[in-house]
């Protein structure tokens, strides 16, 4: 009997479909530790994990995995993710790459679907530009503290941007505003207030968004998500912005915006996450692709 027969209602095929899967986690330090630990215990294959860090003490507060002997030696923060992926799941895949996400873009390429915890804008903003330019579903992460007259406000957001549809700038995420604040403190997003339980808010979210892109069991699946998480009140609702940027599309990044001159869609058809029995929305997105493809 599967390990996994406990949640068999994700599909006759759901455990072939998540072994074989490879998601993409860039940033390990916050929220993409969680999706590390979940996505190991929900039965993900292969991982390709990418932070350029080592632990440092001021991770501990949040760290999935973090120890406070890591600390001594300085253990990089892939190291860490794969020891708790494979702790879970000795048979899982684990690539690590220990550097900024460029440099890892050819392991990148090869995902099925990649999540962001990243905490620089301009990082956020390009990262979603890549998966975009290679027809890859992303889950971007975000949480910020800040303060409010004599208080603080918790507040996060998760985006599942897939390509057409509407982006971190569509929804006021990524702004030419904060891109130049943040230039002018040199890319600097480090020191700003981060804690552990939003993260994992967020972090469950992002998984709920990505089994149901992977595992045919959900009938509303959807290619487009955006919620935003109060962290004061403890209320995830959809940003009443959504609902005019639902099925418009995203004029950021036009169809046209030349991709991988090596990528081959025919490749990706066949992938095993694409099937006849897969969600209606893959359909949609599968024909999207293929009349764009066919155009260029
Ligand atoms: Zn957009």
């Amino acid at each position: 009997m599967s390990w996994l027969k406990r949640q068999s209602f994700l599909g006759p095929n759901s455990e072939d479909l998540l072994r074989n899967a490879t998601v993409g986690i860039v940033g390990l330090g916050g929220g993409g530790s969680h999706i590390g630990q979940q996505l190991a215990h929900a039965g993900i294959g292969n991982f390709v994990v990418v932070d350029p860090d080592t632990i440092e003490d001021h991770n501990l507060n949040r760290l999935i995995g973090g120890k406070f002997k890591f600390l001594k030696r300085g253990k990089a923060k892939v190291v860490i993710a794969r020891d708790l992926i494979l702790g879970i799941q000795p048979t899982a895949r684990v690539q690590m790459e220990r550097s900024l996400w460029q440099v890892a873009a050819e392991s990148l390429r090869r995902c099925d679907v990649i999540v962001g915890g990243l905490d620089s804008f301009r990082a956020r903003d390009e990262l979603e530009r890549f998966c975009r330019q290679n027809l890859i579903p992303y889950i971007d992460m975000g949480m910020d503290v800040t303060k409010v007259g004599d208080g603080f406000l918790v507040a996060g957001q998760v985006l599942l941007s897939s390509p057409g549809g509407p982006c971190l700038r569509c929804v006021g995420v990524v702004t030419d505003e904060r891109l130049s604040e943040e230039a002018a403190k040199y890319g600097a997003a480090g020191g700003k207030p981060q804690v552990v339980w939003p993260n994992g808010v967020l972090a469950s979210i992002a998984v709920g968004l990505l089994m149901q892109l992977i595992a045919p069991w959900h009938r509303k699946a959807v290619a487009s998500v955006y919620r935003e998480f109060d962290g004061n009140t403890h209320i995830v609702r959809e940003s009443p912005k959504w609902k005019s940027l639902e099925g418009r599309s995203c004029p950021h990044h036009p169809a046209n915006e030349r991709g991988d001159p090596t990528f081959d869609i025919r490749r990706w058809l066949e992938m095993p996450v694409i099937s006849p029995k897969k969600p209606p929305f893959w359909r949609a997105m599968l024909e999207h692709f293929s009349a764009w493809w066919a155009q260029r």
